[in-house]
């Protein structure tokens, strides 16, 4: 008989960029009583939540919340602003980008994909996929685009299958120097409430989020920040949409409801992660992340391992990836230290399967949880076979010890 005994003794290290390890104030919100979402109660809890999440955006325009993963939201964001047929330009950063470009391409939409040109002996089957994107590129083709047929540029914030962020300023300023008018969409599913991120400054006009990363909670909410100009343009898109549509959700929301049943427990879970991230000041929680991603390459570098990111402005706060030695098998390499040591890493995706794992260094940890994270990845690097330069653990104590919070504040 099959038995499902997830939880042994001891605390699982759940060191995946997301699900993060969800803290127990907000499992405890969450598990209290499911209350009648029409009733007077979740009209509060709804304007509570509506509000709260727009500071987090950093955005004075409506936010959706939809009960979905983040798949679902990067589908709203497309089926809401864009018609059948409509060419968009995205950007292949990583397994998400070109995850994203799919779904565009089964709902009708034209993709270009523009991508790091260039190679990578360490990734030669990816070599893109350590770098983020090229804001100039897309200024060059969206300035060619003369009779604007593009309709839309797709970005990801934080790509989660490299551990590379990129500039979404940069991009704004390049469809602007550009004159063009296409729309700039953004996925900062990991990114948000652990990067710092900026949906009116920077001109987005949909930011796309989940719940299960940044903002700790397990799966299952899933965001669109709109700006003015992405309302306008939902008014005469005309790709199918229903469940998605903004239009019922902004009427209902006015009012903190929502058309359908929305995912109460979850909405107290959000409740709570909004006090807890408002109470530490998002600052302080980007600061904390960058001086973790620090940390955690101050081990891999001990080892003498590469890290994904081959761009030094652009290491993610969030994850790491670490590329292995041909011949060694990162997915034997993960199950060792899950079955060894009760640790999860992110696997290698897509193109990568194998090739790399991915520590998380997300939401709610600490500097002894990473220690632990990293004494599991080193045992299980050294039970792997792999030839490490030297001790990681120590590399990572040292900095934790000598570089406090503060020093990393923007
Ligand atoms: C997690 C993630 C997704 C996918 O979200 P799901 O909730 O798994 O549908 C998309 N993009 C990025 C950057 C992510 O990190």
């Amino acid at each position: 008989m099959l038995t499902l005994d997830f939880h042994p003794v001891g605390r699982h290290f759940l060191q995946i960029p997301g699900p993060s390890p969800v803290p127990d104030r907000i499992l405890r919100a969450m598990s209290l009583p499911t209350i009648d979402h029409r009733g007077p109660e979740f009209g509060a809890l709804g304007l509570k939540v509506l509000a709260g999440i727009q500071r987090v955006f950093k955005t004075a325009h409506p936010v959706m919340i939809y009960p979905s993963s983040g798949t679902g939201a990067w589908e709203a964001a497309l089926v809401n602003v864009l018609s059948p047929g409509d060419h968009i330009l995205m950007y292949e950063t990583g397994h998400f980008a070109a995850l994203w470009a799919r779904l565009a391409l089964r709902l009708g939409l034209q993709p270009e994909i523009l991508g790091w040109q260039g190679g990578d002996p360490a990734l030669p089957n990816a070599p893109g996929w350590r770098h983020g994107v090229q804001a100039s590129q897309i200024e060059e083709r969206l300035a060619a685009d003369k009779e604007h047929r593009i309709k839309a540029v797709c970005v990801v914030h934080n790509e989660t299958s490299t551990g590379v962020t990129s500039d979404i300023a940069a991009v704004r300023r390049a469809i602007d120097a550009a004159k063009h008018p296409a729309l700039l969409l953004v996925d900062s599913i990991s990114g948000l409430a652990s990067a710092d991120y900026r949906h009116d400054e920077w001109g987005v006009d949909v930011t796309i989020s989940g719940s299960q990363k940044g903002l700790m909670l397990p799966p299952g909410l899933g965001f669109n920040a709109l700006s003015p100009r992405a309302i306008e343009a939902s008014k005469t898109a005309k790709l199918p949409r229903s469940f998605w549509a903004w239009d019922e959700i902004i009427e209902a929301n006015r009012s903190g409801y929502f058309p359908y049943t929305p995912n109460t427990n979850l909405l107290y879970g959000l409740s709570e992660a909004l006090e807890m991230i408002e109470g530490e000041g998002l600052e302080k929680i980007f600061a904390r992340h960058k001086r973790w991603s620090a940390g955690v390459r101050r081990a891999v570098d001990a080892w003498g391992l590469p890290v994904q990111c081959a761009d030094p402005d652009l290491h993610s706060p969030i994850l790491t990836g670490v590329i292995l030695p041909v011949g060694v098998d990162a997915d034997a390499l993960r199950k060792t230290i899950l079955e060894r040591f009760d640790l999860s890493l992110g696997a290698g995706l897509g193109k990568l399967k194998g090739r790399t794992f991915r520590i998380g260094h997300l939401g709610n940890s600490n500097d002894l949880t990473l220690l632990g994270t990293l004494a599991g990845c080193e045992m299980g690097l050294k039970l792997g076979g792999v030839n490490l330069a030297g001790g990681g653990v120590h590399a990572a104590m040292d900095y934790f010890a000598q570089v406090p919070s503060e020093a990393m504040a923007a």
